[in-house]
């Protein structure tokens, strides 16, 4: 696995696909290592901040959140776009 440089390099798309790839395995870690007290947490107040986190290619950390979704329940993502939504990284791989 090829490690990326933030010097302009030349990254092959199949690289991506396995960044994507472990991102979403890491995601799905993160939840199921979360505890009992933090999932009835998400439960009551809809999202519950986890940790910090790196992913892979990302130069650096950004707070990633446990929220649930109604497809495929409890997911972690951090917030994106401008509005800083939470959205479910399953449903947006999905499309
Ligand atoms: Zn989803």
């Amino acid at each position: 696995m090829a490690e990326t440089t933030s010097e302009g390099l030349r990254i092959d798309p199949s690289l991506f696909v396995v960044v994507k790839e472990q991102r979403l395995s890491i995601l799905r870690e993160i939840v199921a290592n979360l505890s009992a007290y933090e999932q009835l947490r998400v439960r009551l107040s809809g999202s519950v901040y986890v940790g910090d986190y790196r992913m892979p290619g990302w130069s650096g950390a950004l707070p990633f959140y446990a929220f649930s979704c109604q497809k495929h329940g409890l997911v972690v993502n951090y917030p994106t776009g401008y509005r800083k939504q939470l959205l479910c990284p399953h449903c947006l791989e999905e499309g």
